[in-house]
């Protein structure tokens, strides 16, 4: 009973603040990279390196401090391998067949029409040629590209210039590895299509690997066939897909106004937190750019929070304030312990994406917390210890969804 009175009295003073708007962010601001990133610096990238062969020697002779950590999740089961800590038979076939789908869609990124991106011309507006583009108008194609995104399945559509920063500097993987990317379009569109909940709860079991494969597949659907039309309209377009990409989506989907990146290195969205996959089309398309200043409330309630530092099964994600690098203040994520114990589990995780207190559903009552931890600093911090009684400091993991289960146990 008494605890339910102190409950009571909380949401009270909840109540009270909520309306009062006090940020009371100070310095915590978002700045953006100013280096580009080598593709073959990627751990996911580092991992298709293979041992004995001449790229694994050159890279490892130019990145002696990769190596010992590579070779170690060699040695381990890997993603989605039967012999791995959390197999599950359907689940993991499942993600497998989307994985394999977005294989062959990997072709497509830059062959969507009958265009190439080599022959496709410039934008000439003044030229009757069939094959010219078409005399758009920036602001309606932009509100056609959201409104039809958004009608097939995306959660969150936005538009930004593109900067050289969000270009790797090189390809890391593919056939292409090696090549220097070169920026050649002007706008990029960023896609994010939500997680599901339910599947993401179970995380780090089977089905958090079934419903990331299932958002990537879906995401780059959405780039593909976005690239398509651009091309159709006569201009140039790339799309940036699982396991194709020549730009890092979380900083395209940031300048983009669609979020900004939390503590734990993905983009936090404002309504479903990091419970988004991301892809992305660039294009010489003359768009509207949606760019917004990111919410710097995410970054100030991440420095208190911390829950997916508790919980990561891994350790990889660092708590404190964020430190400088590369001239940038950020939170860096141990990538090389992170995908460790992807290839110990089987899957890709996702138990810090589960615990976040930003990626509960979007219901009116989450809207309403949302509203809250942004508008007034007292909130925040009583939001961030509520979440901890209502869903406790190491929320546990829920059992996989019953109809995930295909075995015969007879
Ligand atoms: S769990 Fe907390 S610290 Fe981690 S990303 Fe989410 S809000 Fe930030
Ligand atoms: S995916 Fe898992 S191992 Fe990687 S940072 Fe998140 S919680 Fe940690």
């Amino acid at each position: 009973m008494n605890l339910l009175y102190i409950i009571l009295i909380i949401i009270g003073i909840m109540g009270l603040v909520l309306f009062f708007p006090w940020k009371g962010t100070g310095s915590f601001k978002y700045t953006s990279p100013t280096i580009r990133f080598h593709e073959a610096d990627h751990v996911l990238s580092r991992r298709l390196l293979k041992p004995g062969s001449s790229n694994y020697d050159a890279y490892y002779s130019i990145h002696p401090e990769f190596q010992k950590a590579d070779d170690r999740s060699r040695q381990a089961p890997g993603l989605l391998d039967r012999l791995a800590y959390h197999y599950d038979p359907g689940t993991f076939a499942a993600a497998r067949s989307n994985f394999e789908i977005i294989g062959f869609m990997g072709q497509l990124t830059h062959a969507t029409t009958s265009h190439s991106i080599t022959t496709v011309p410039l934008p000439d507006q003044s030229t009757t040629d069939t094959d010219a583009p078409r005399r758009i108008h920036p602001e309606k194609t932009s509100r056609f590209i959201t409104g039809w995104l958004k009608n097939t399945g995306a959660h969150s559509v936005g538009i930004t210039t593109l900067r050289d920063y969000h270009l790797y500097s090189h390809k890391g993987r593919g056939p292409r590895s090696g090549e220097p990317i070169v920026k050649t379009d002007e706008y990029a569109v960023a896609i994010t299509t939500e997680m599901d909940h339910q599947m993401m709860q179970s995380a780090p079991e089977g089905s958090s690997v079934m419903e990331s494969s299932e958002q990537y597949l879906r995401s780059g659907v959405l780039a593909l066939k976005l690239a398509a039309w651009i091309k159709e309209l006569g201009y140039n377009a790339t799309a940036h897909i699982d396991g194709d990409y020549e730009v890092i989506c979380p900083l395209v989907a940031t300048d983009a106004g669609l979020g900004v990146i939390g503590r734990m290195g993905l983009l936090m969205t404002p309504d479903l937190g990091p419970r988004v996959r991301i892809s992305v089309v660039t294009t010489n398309m003359p768009l509207i750019a949606s760019e917004q200043q990111p919410d710097p409330t995410v970054l100030h309630f991440c420095h208190h929070c911390e829950k997916c530092v508790q919980t990561c099964p891994a350790g990889a994600i660092p708590a404190g304030p964020r430190k400088e690098i590369a001239g940038v203040e950020r939170w860096q994520v141990n990538a090389e312990s992170c995908y460790h114990y992807w290839t110990v589990s089987g899957t890709d995780c996702g138990r810090c994406i589960s615990v976040c207190p930003y990626s509960h559903p979007d219901t009116l009552f989450h809207r309403f917390i949302r509203f809250g931890i942004k508008n007034n600093l007292v909130f925040r911090y009583l939001a961030i210890k509520l979440d901890d009684v209502f869903y406790g400091r190491k929320p546990r993991i829920r059992p996989l969804p019953a109809w995930t289960d295909i075995m015969n146990d007879q």
